[in-house]
């Protein structure tokens, strides 16, 4: 008798994708299709129902427990409602959970995309086997997910955990959110993008520009660069991965893990940055909390999508 399988999806503002999950995290069948996110609910829900019968005839004849979806915040995990994504135009209040479980005819649960990518990681990826560990993703954006004494951190409403929005500093740019100072508006890719990109100017000379074609410089130009070796690049690199060990900082004495887990793109400069993040850490963190390590997350783009479904596969 084969083991009963979970669906799941990864609903993104840009991206949307639904899988098929056995026990154990593994990915048995796996689709996407770009997010209709100006379409208003209606449509993106279609799209969901569609991709999930398409992963459901790969799978025809194995029990399938649930459905579990990670979806942009702000959202209510408990009563399974989307709040008010800002991603996706037109989303207010929806009752995703009971209107997937009425067209699906099966459970649904709902999380927050962050939690579900941090539950994926600590069940099945870099925070297996542990009680307590931050999930931090720096992409775009700075988000997260706290496991501590081995549940997820929900707060109320389910807004806990919002990593990229503590303020670290007085100054710097305004974030996104309105607010001066966040840990994500100095510390995310794009914050590492801009201040490659004021460093810099067009036909300059620099690697950066040379990377980027004289056009504005992403996070990915300063790791291709530092990589290579590019002095101006490794700096740029030093700086970011201070911020990043101020942050994970106060996420250590906040919620002592036992490992901080960081996905995302910038992940992939993690190797570059250890040893400056690792000296912040050292020089502000209490000595108890010092010893924590700092490792890339293992799933990459599927730990959402396997944590959504370990909503499902998991009894808790
Ligand atoms: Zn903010």
């Amino acid at each position: 008798m084969p083991e009963p399988l979970a669906l799941a999806v990864d609903l993104g503002g840009t991206e949307l994708r639904a899988a098929a999950v056995a026990p154990g995290g593994r990915i048995l069948t796996e689709a996407g299709t770009p997010t209709d996110a100006m379409a208003g609910p209606e449509r993106v829900i279609d799209q969901i129902v569609a991709l999930l019968a398409d992963a459901r005839s790969r799978v025809p004849d194995l029990e399938i427990l649930g459905l579990g979806i990670g979806a942009p915040g702000p959202l209510d995990p408990i009563a399974g409602i989307s709040i008010a994504p800002p991603t996706l135009r037109g989303w207010h209040d929806v009752p995703l959970a009971a209107i997937l479980r009425d067209r699906l005819g099966l459970p649904v649960r709902l999380e927050n995309d962050a939690n579900a990518a941090a539950l994926g990681e600590w069940r099945y990826g870099a925070g297996r086997g542990l009680a307590s560990i931050v999930f931090v993703t720096v992409s775009t954006g700075i988000g997260g997910g706290v496991v501590a004494d081995g549940r997820i951190l929900h707060g109320r409403r389910g807004l806990a955990a919002e990593i990229g929005h503590m303020t670290i500093t007085e100054s710097g740019g305004r974030c996104f959110c309105g607010a001066v100072g966040c840990f994500e508006a100095v510390a995310s890719g794009s914050a590492l993008g801009w201040s490659a990109t004021k460093a810099t100017s067009p036909g300059d000379g620099s690697r950066l520009r040379a990377l980027s074609a004289d056009g504005a410089v992403t996070a990915r130009h300063v790791a291709d660069a530092a990589r290579e070796g590019d002095r101006q690049a490794l700096a740029l690199l030093a700086e970011e991965a201070r911020w990043l060990g101020i942050g994970f900082t106060n996420l250590l004495h906040l919620y002592s893990p036992e490992a901080i887990v960081v996905g995302g793109g910038l992940s992939v400069a993690l190797d570059l940055m250890a040893a400056d993040i690792a000296r912040t850490i050292t020089e502000r963190a209490m000595p108890a909390y010092r010893d924590v390590p700092v490792v890339a997350a293992g799933l990459g783009r599927h730990a959402g999508l396997v944590g959504a479904a370990s909503l499902v596969l998991e009894a808790n």
